[in-house]
Formats: structure tokens, sequence, C-alpha cells
């Protein structure tokens, strides 16, 4: 049988070896770590296939966890603890934070990160292209859409995600 998330999970996983890759190369330029929930101080909404990544860890986690989440509106529903409940299952944008971007030819990066280091003499290979990101995961959401029979427009807040139950 194949799998509905395959390409979602491709997508993830090169976008992880990507972080992977410039963490390590960078580590001295990097202050991310866990605790540190700036990045994650909005709520995120997501296209189906997202929902449906997302909702595998939701399915993962124990009562007592699932119970804290969505208790304050003034960060993500899925912050605990100042750390993502749902990590390994988290949306593509998640997977971006801290990482030096480039979006619409313009620079980006956490201004807790690369302050000893001007991320515009980085070679490009080493700035994550987010509009190409977004545009593999348009086609990998109009895929599962296709096979699973959903709305591909649709987007949907993590906090709806909780309401719907799993
Ligand atoms: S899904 Fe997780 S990583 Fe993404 S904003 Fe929410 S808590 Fe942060």
């Amino acid at each position: 049988v194949s799998d509905p998330l395959r390409n979602l999970r491709a997508l993830r996983h090169k976008v992880d070896q990507h972080a992977q890759r410039v963490e390590t190369t960078f580590a001295a330029h990097f202050a991310c770590r866990r605790g540190c929930d700036g990045c994650c101080q909005t709520e995120r909404s997501v296209s189906a296939v997202e929902l449906a990544g997302v909702r595998e860890g939701l399915d993962q986690l124990d009562e007592p966890t699932r119970a804290r989440l969505g208790a304050s509106t003034s960060h993500c529903s899925m912050l605990v603890d100042g750390a993502c409940a749902v990590y390994a299952h988290r949306p593509l944008i998640c997977r971006s934070h801290g990482l030096p971007l480039v979006m619409d030819e313009q620079l980006d990066v956490c201004p807790l990160n690369f302050e000893q280091l001007d991320i515009a003499e980085l070679p490009l290979p080493e700035v994550l292209n987010v509009g190409s990101v977004t545009a593999v995961l348009v086609a990998v959401n109009a895929l599962y859409c296709q096979e699973e029979g959903a709305d591909p427009r649709a987007r949907t807040e993590l906090r709806d995600l909780l309401a719907q139950g799993s």
C-alpha cells in the first residue's frame, strides 16, 4: 500500500538534511537550542498534506501532554513548556526556523543567529530558498489531495486540528 505522505516525508528529509549540514558547518553562529521558542509565537496554518503529517504526531502523544496543547492563544497551540510537542512531525516552515533564508530575493535569518557573520557572504547552497521549498510543497499537497480527495486550497490552523480530535 502506497504511503499517502511519502512525498511529504521525502521533502521533509531534504530540508532536514540541508538544516543539519548548515547547522554543523556554522555551529558557532547558531543560538538555536531547546527551550528557545521565539519562532513559535504565532499560530500556524497548514495545507491538507501537512495537516495529515502533524496529525500523525498528535496521535503519538500521551493524554497528559495532549491535554496541555492549545492552552494559550499567545503562541502556537503545539508548544508545551517551550518545546514543540510534535517536533518530528512539525510543518516545513518550522524546519526552516533559524536558518539563513532567501525569500523573494531578500535574505533573512533570526536576529539571534549569525551575529558575527553576514549571511550575504554565505555560498548560495547554504541559504534555504523558501520559494523553491514552497513550490515543491504545493505540488506535494496537490498530489496528496488528488489521491485522498482533499481540498488543495484548504488551510487549517493547528488549533483547529485539536478541535477535530484524531
Ligand atoms: S508546530 Fe511546533 S515548531 Fe512549529 S510553530 Fe508550532 S510549536 Fe513551533
